[in-house]
């Protein structure tokens, strides 16, 4: 017999979550605080508590996947007694500390805690694909992990330390929007001269898969970060400030706003001022750390 799973919380996310068990043949109990969106669940066989209190009650093992940390706390610490001796897998998205810091309270209270961040969308669960990286006590990641690769194929666990899944979710979140942003702006310069999103296509495709993709995933790219040598034949500091102050003052004349670079450019001048024009761009890098 498969372990019965509860799931509290049945946006996006938490619905494909609870699809992937029922899909799987577990016995499934969900609750959301707006009851309507387990109608759909309800229909394919999951069982639909009226509260969360019922819904712990049915199972062992409680995914919560909620909006944040804030709603995950005000539904789930009113319930220490009825979570007392369960297994709560939380995957809602929030800061380490605020991991670490549920961890804490569930350990107090005889609750045992894991703390996942899923690294992929609601289309994806389920799949071989999806990547769902795990914080916390070791043990019990091995004990449920069967039942964990349910929601993706790409379950791992990561470390003792309960906020390390959330701290791989910011460092890949902010590459997203990093990405993300400075596509629509390279687009938004585009539409100046009527070059469609899908005419740039190839080109786009071309840039990633010769430059931008073996620059932040090359060992030597790593390395590179990792041993803080910044010396290179190939592109210096000085050429790059002089690339953003063209990319910023081109912007502007187009009427585009290029505001998020100027912080780049800023940190590139310092760089510059303080005698490192022949390094890598990557010194940049050194900014940020301490
Ligand atoms: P949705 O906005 O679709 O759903 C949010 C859920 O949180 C709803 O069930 C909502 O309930 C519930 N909720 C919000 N506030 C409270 C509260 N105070 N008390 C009880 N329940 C509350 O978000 P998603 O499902 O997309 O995201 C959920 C989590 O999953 C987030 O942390 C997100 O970062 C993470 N995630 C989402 C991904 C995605 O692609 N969607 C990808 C990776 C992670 P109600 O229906 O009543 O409003």
């Amino acid at each position: 017999d498969l372990l019965p799973i509860t799931v509290l919380g049945l946006g996006n996310m938490g619905r494909s979550l609870a699809a992937a068990y029922l899909a799987a043949g577990h016995p499934v109990t969900v609750w959301n605080r707006s009851a309507d969106k387990a109608d759909q669940l309800a229909r394919s066989g999951a069982v639909r508590a009226e509260t969360a209190a019922k819904a712990i009650a049915a199972s062992g093992m409680i995914v919560v996947c909620l909006s944040t940390y804030e709603a995950v706390r005000s539904t789930i610490m009113p319930l220490e007694t009825e979570l007392a001796g369960r297994v709560i897998i939380n995957l809602t998205t929030g800061t380490p500390d605020e991991a670490r810091q549920l961890d804490t309270w569930a350990k107090e209270k005889g609750i045992g805690y894991l703390d996942g961040a899923i690294m992929a969308v609601p289309p994806m669960i389920g799949s071989p694909e999806a990547l769902i990286l795990y914080g916390g006590k070791k043990e019990l990641f091995e004990e449920y992990q069967p039942v964990l690769q349910v929601m993706g194929g790409g379950t791992t666990y990561l470390s003792e330390d309960t906020g390390v899944a959330l701290l791989y979710d910011l460092a890949m979140l902010t590459m997203l929007y990093g990405a993300w942003y400075s596509y629509f702006h390279a687009h938004a310069l585009l539409r100046t001269a009527n070059i469609s999103a899908e005419m740039f296509l190839p080109y786009t495709t071309n840039w990633l898969q010769h430059l931008i993709v073996p620059s932040l995933t090359s060992p030597e790219a790593a390395r590179i970060l990792d041993e803080g040598d910044y010396t290179t034949a190939v592109s210096n500091m000085t050429i790059n400030k002089l690339g953003l102050d063209n990319i910023v003052k081109s912007s502007r004349e187009l009427g585009v706003p290029a505001d998020w670079l100027l912080p780049i450019q800023a940190v590139a001048d310092q760089m510059v001022a303080k005698g490192y024009g022949n390094d890598g761009f990557e010194r940049v890098f050194e900014s940020m750390i301490n």
